[in-house]
């Protein structure tokens, strides 16, 4: 039994290819993990490196509470199974099976016991004099199951076990590799390219590609709440339906408008937490609907497909068509407007048909053209407010706010500005008052929905906060972004800094080194882990190379001797005042006193607190 936990973990190959991105997940004890995606997204590559038969480039693997990156892997406690199951042609299945306790010098009566436990467990009891060539694939993956079985490993890792089966058994060897996870109550990592595999055994699927994790949820989030369209794609068959589409809000109704011209009509409520901009009838957005959650209308609805083909799978339908009603030969340009429809068997539908559809507001995703993330989110990112300017005062929430020096600087003569509110950045103060229209718990927080004339401000809230009072408060303006005619003027001041500098060692004594973090001409003290870690993701190149290091805000220490800046400017955001520092040919954005007023400030950072990243691939190697 173990827990795992994969912090900022990298792997880049020797030839210079990035297979894994900054791998970061808390498994618990227990738990059945499943990591899908297609060919090549580097989830051996992860699992293999759990199990120690890969190096890790950068980041840290503990199993239970032991950091384990150097540990050997058969001290790992750590079982794994290989779709090629790898057995020994020439040993018996009880040979094969024995093989790795007597490796271990375990009792000849001791390895008995388990074996033929493992083998009654995995219906094999029978088998155990064949030799490997003699049995089915079914067979011989159990085999390979009760190889892993008879270790009592801590946590068991399977790749692609049941790929080489036909669809029947693997159906088969599903349930029973469900069952025996909950009979042994062990950890199992389980890696495949199947999504149905996935969905049915794992309690929570890693969803990768291209090297990158896209969404770490339960099956039921994964298919109701997907992060982007390739995640909302890649679950579920058939495959979600995505039009390209246009939305238009009209008081408390939008109309999506398809690319046949059919059009369907949701509550603006469903959709409001989307940046309202993509309200305006004109930027087109990806819409995202499953087959099962359109039906066919028996009335004439706004949105219709003509059939092209259907198949009939004896408890449900499948209807293949195009949107609108013009039948004839199917062009390329047309394929934006396929359409799948999952609906129970015995309607009536035959090729050629036009079908009328209804779809389910709830159950639409919308996701940006070109990012593919979701445009919905449970907390939106931010609330954009469309506000005049005038005399250094902006219209927002039905005041005339006076706006501190720094946005009146980056606003310029602007008239009008379009600012960016995080939830955060709403907080308890006395400039503005807005009705709370509810309090929505999400992740434990608090969403407030503020009714700022016919759209909401989106808030996090205390518990106290109740629907139907008037909440007053101030905004945090340094948590803003500031556009004016769609160009940023002002970025929101973000939490960390970083300064980039070389990295060296430095012989202490015989067998004692320590190692320094050197930013314009300065050095600061490496902890002399991080410099062990640097020297083995980089080898001796390290020494001759810039690192960038990136630190909390917070941290830097103002007025302590080390470092020194230039002041190149002051951003006074009333409550909070910043100095961008030149320091040496770099930049630096630190936090100062109210009454700050000086052309040149001394300032020191602590190299325990740095993240250290290589820049010419970026990643963070500690
Ligand atoms: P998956 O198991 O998801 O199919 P892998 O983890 O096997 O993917 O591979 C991830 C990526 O790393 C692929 O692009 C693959 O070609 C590459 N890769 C795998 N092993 C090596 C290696 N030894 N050297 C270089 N690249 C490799
Ligand atoms: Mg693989």
């Amino acid at each position: 039994m173990a827990s795992l936990k994969l912090s900022h973990i990298y792997k880049v190959y020797e030839n210079g290819h990035k297979a894994v991105n900054d791998f970061n997940i808390d498994i618990e004890d227990k738990e059945f993990i499943v990591f899908v995606g297609p060919s090549g997204c580097g989830k051996s590559t992860t699992l293999r490196m759990i199990a120690g038969l890969e190096n890790i480039t950068a980041g840290d693997l503990f199993i239970g509470d032991t950091l384990v990156n150097d540990m050997e892997p058969k001290d790992r406690d750590i079982a794994m199974v290989f779709q090629s199951y790898a057995l020994y042609p020439h040993m018996t299945v009880y040979d094969n099976m024995a093989f790795g306790l007597r490796n271990r010098h375990m009792p000849e009566e001791q390895i008995r016991e388990k074996v033929l436990e493992a083998a009654k467990m995995l219906d094999i009891e029978i088998y155990l004099d064949r030799k490997p060539k003699a049995m089915s694939g079914g067979q011989r993956q159990r085999v390979a199951l009760g190889r892993a079985l008879v270790r009592d490993p801590k946590v068991f890792l399977l790749d692609e076990p049941l790929s080489n089966l036909d669809a029947k058994l693997r159906a088969q060897m599903r349930t029973e590799i469900t069952k025996l996870h909950k009979k042994l109550a062990t950890t199992f990592i389980y890696v495949t390219h199947d999504q149905v595999e996935a969905m049915t055994m794992g309690t929570r699927i890693v969803v990768m590609k291209l090297g990158y994790v896209q969404q770490i949820d339960t099956p039921m989030n994964l298919y109701n709440k997907p992060y982007n369209k390739f995640v909302a794609g890649f679950i579920g068959t058939p495959q979600m339906n995505f039009f390209d589409v246009t939305l238009t809000r009209k008081g408390d109704k939008v109309t999506i408008k398809y690319p046949d011209g059919s059009t369907s009509v949701v509550s603006y409520e469903s959709v409001c937490k989307m940046d309202n901009r993509f309200l305006d009838g004109e930027t087109t957005v990806i819409l995202g609907i499953r087959p099962e959650h359109i039906a066919l209308s028996s009335k004439k609805t706004n949105l219709s497909a003509t059939v092209n083909a259907v198949e009939h799978l004896g408890n449900e339908c499948i209807v293949y068509g195009k949107l609108g009603q013009e039948t004839g030969e199917f062009t390329m340009k047309d394929e934006g407007r396929n359409i799948i429809i999952k609906t129970i068997e015995g309607v009536k539908v035959e090729v050629g048909d036009v079908v009328y559809l209804e779809i389910s507001e709830d159950k639409v995703h919308l996701f940006d053209k070109e990012s593919e993330i979701t445009l919905i989110h449970e907390i939106p990112p931010f609330t954009a407010v469309e506000s005049k300017i005038k005399g250094g005062k902006a219209a927002l929430f039905g005041e005339d706010a006076v706006l501190p020096p720094a946005l009146l600087e980056a606003l310029g003569d602007a008239s009008e500005a379009r600012i960016e509110i995080p939830p955060f950045a709403v907080v308890p103060g006395k400039d503005f008052k807005l009705r709370v229209a509810k309090v929505e718990k999400v992740d434990g927080k608090n969403l407030a929905w503020l009714e700022n004339g016919d759209k909401f401000l989106f808030a996090l809230v205390d518990d106290g906060v109740k629907a139907g009072a008037s909440l007053p408060f101030s905004l945090k303006y340094d948590k803003l972004r500031i556009k004016v005619k769609g160009e940023v003027v002002l970025e929101p001041v973000g939490e960390t800094e970083s300064l980039i500098g070389s990295f060296k060692k430095v012989d202490v004594a015989r067998n004692e080194v320590s190692f320094l973090y050197n930013i314009e001409g300065v050095d600061l003290h490496a902890p002399v882990e991080a410099g062990y870690k640097i020297n083995a993701v980089e080898g001796n190149k390290c020494y001759k190379k810039n690192y960038r290091y990136v630190f909390d805000r917070k941290k830097v220490m103002l007025g302590e001797a080390g470092l020194s800046g230039v002041v190149e400017k002051v951003f006074d955001y009333g409550n909070q005042k910043y100095a961008l520092l030149s320091v040496g040919a770099q930049k630096l954005l630190v936090e100062v006193d109210k009454d700050f007023n000086t052309g040149h400030v001394d300032f020191a950072l602590n190299g325990d607190d740095f993240e250290v990243w290589q820049q010419e691939i970026n990643f963070r190697i500690c």
